[in-house]
């Protein structure tokens, strides 16, 4: 009988330890993916701040499908809008003018720039 007992007693503390390592190795395995979940999201944030920073001060980069964006350039010369334009636009300005708008431009904050 008292064999038995010890016997019964011997595999529950078996089982228990199995399932406590289980768990452990579950919990490892969680908190990784939990890490580079993060770390993936940490990234991916970092290359949109990147893209906004270029796109707002008019510098080349890459979107997120791959396409590639060019530096922007002013057009210092020729029609700046449509032919019919009644303003006259490109008679009015010249090109240093053109130059310093966008230079100023470019060096607004993005939320400025909306909203021009
Ligand atoms: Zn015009």
């Amino acid at each position: 009988m008292k064999t038995v007992v010890l016997e019964t007693w011997q595999l529950l503390k078996m089982i228990t330890h199995q399932l406590t390592w289980a768990v452990n190795r579950m919990t490892v395995r969680f908190r990784r993916r939990k890490l580079e979940k993060d770390f993936e999201g940490r990234k991916s944030q970092w290359k949109r701040n990147q893209r906004k920073y270029a796109r707002t001060r008019g510098l080349s980069y890459v979107k997120a499908c791959g396409q590639l964006v060019e530096e922007k350039q002013p057009i210092l010369n020729g029609c700046i809008c449509h032919k019919k334009c009644r303003l006259k636009c490109s008679d009015k300005f010249s090109s240093d003018e053109r130059q310093a708008l966008f230079d100023e431009f470019y060096a607004l904050s993005s939320d400025v720039q909306q909203v021009q």
